[in-house]
C-alpha cells in the first residue's frame, strides 16, 4: 500500500496527503451513533484509513482519481465533507479519504437570475452568512447546518426545516461540476437556466449518490430572497390525530407553511414545559 501512497505525495505534494495518526484517527468515522459509541463508550478502536487527501484543486481531486485508475488496487476511495453523516457513510477504514473542504469559495452571487455557484466543500453556514448578509438565502436548514458541505448535502438528498415550502435540496440544484471516476471533470448541464426541457436530468443520478458515481465539486444552486417578515403560531388540539387531519388538510389544498410541526402529548411537554403527561417511554 506504501507505493500507491508515495504515487499520491510524489503528484499531489507531501501537505496534501496526510498520513500521520492523528489524521487518520480524526477521519476514522463520521457521526454514526454506533460507531460513535464503540469509540468512546466501549473505547474499541476503530479501523482507519490507509491515508487522507486535502486537494486544493479540482484538478488535484482529477489526478487523485487517474493515479488511483493507474493503481487499479481496489482501494477504496472515500469523499469526506463535513463528516456529519449518521450511517457511517464517510467512515475510512481501509481506504484513500478524499476530503474536499479546502474547496469553499463562494465563485459568484447572481441577484438577477437567483442563483449562486459555490465550490462544493463550503460549509452551509458560510454560504448562508454571506447569502444573508446580501438579503438572500438558500432556505436549506437542516439541523446539521453547522456541519454539512454542499456537496455532502447534495450527496446525501438533504432535507431542512423549511423543505415543505421551498422543496429540498434537489430542487434548488440548476447544475453540478463533478469529477467522474476516470477523473474526467464534466458539468452535468450546458447552461443554468432557470428550466430547460433538455432531458434525461443527469443531476438527479448525483443527488443521494453519496459519492459512489464521482466527486462532486461545484454547484450552482437557486437561492430566494430573504422573506420581509415571518410569522409563527402555535395550536393545540385534543388528540394527535386531529393535528394530522388538520396538516394534511393545508397541503392538500396547498395553503403551505414553511414549516410545519407536530408534537405528541410528550414531546409538548419537552419543548413548551406544559404540564408533564403520566407517559413512560
Ligand atoms: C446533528 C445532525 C443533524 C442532522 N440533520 C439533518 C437534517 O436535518 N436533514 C438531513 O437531510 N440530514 C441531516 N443530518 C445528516 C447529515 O448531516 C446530512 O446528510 C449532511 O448533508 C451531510 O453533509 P456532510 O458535508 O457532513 O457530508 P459527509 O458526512 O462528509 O458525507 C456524507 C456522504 O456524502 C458523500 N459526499 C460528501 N461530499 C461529497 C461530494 N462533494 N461529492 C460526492 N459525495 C460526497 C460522502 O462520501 C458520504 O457518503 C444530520 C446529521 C447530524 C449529525
Amino acid at each position: 500500500m506504501q507505493d500507491i501512497i508515495n504515487k499520491l505525495i510524489n503528484a499531489l505534494g507531501p501537505n496534501k496527503v496526510l498520513t500521520d495518526d492523528e489524521n487518520l484517527s480524526r477521519y476514522a468515522r463520521d457521526f454514526w451513533p454506533l460507531l460513535m459509541m464503540r469509540e468512546q463508550v466501549l473505547h474499541e478502536k476503530i479501523p482507519k484509513p490507509l491515508a487522507v487527501v486535502v486537494p486544493g484543486s479540482v484538478n488535484d481531486i482529477s489526478l487523485t482519481l487517474r493515479i488511483m485508475n493507474e493503481y487499479g488496487g481496489g482501494i477504496p476511495i472515500v469523499v469526506y465533507g463535513g463528516g456529519s453523516s449518521v450511517t457511517g457513510a464517510s467512515m475510512g477504514s481501509g481506504s484513500i479519504i478524499i476530503d474536499i473542504t479546502r474547496l469553499n469559495k463562494v465563485l459568484n452571487i447572481d441577484t438577477y437570475d437567483l442563483t449562486i455557484t459555490v465550490e462544493a466543500g463550503a460549509k452551509l453556514r458560510d454560504v448562508e452568512a454571506e447569502l444573508n448578509s446580501m438579503g438572500f438565502s438558500l432556505r436549506h436548514i437542516p439541523q446539521s447546518f453547522n456541519y454539512a458541505t454542499i456537496g455532502g448535502l447534495i450527496a446525501t438528498m438533504s432535507s431542512g426545516q423549511y423543505s415543505t415550502l421551498y422543496g429540498n435540496v434537489e430542487d434548488a440544484i440548476l447544475n453540478l461540476e463533478v469529477v467522474l471516476p476516470t477523473g474526467e471533470v464534466i458539468w452535468l448541464r450546458r447552461n443554468t437556466v432557470p428550466r430547460a426541457s433538455t432531458g434525461p436530468s443527469l443531476k438527479y443520478l448525483f443527488v443521494g449518490s453519496e459519492g459512489m458515481l464521482g466527486i462532486i465539486t461545484k454547484a450552482v444552486l437557486r437561492i430566494v430572497p430573504l422573506p420581509k417578515s415571518t410569522r409563527y403560531g402555535s395550536f393545540t388540539f385534543n388528540a394527535l390525530n386531529d393535528g394530522i387531519k388538520v396538516l394534511r388538510e393545508l397541503m392538500t389544498r396547498r395553503l403551505v407553511p414553511a414549516v410545519a410541526r407536530l408534537y405528541d402529548e410528550y414531546e409538548s411537554s419537552i419543548r413548551f414545559g406544559i404540564d408533564k403527561p403520566n407517559i413512560n417511554y
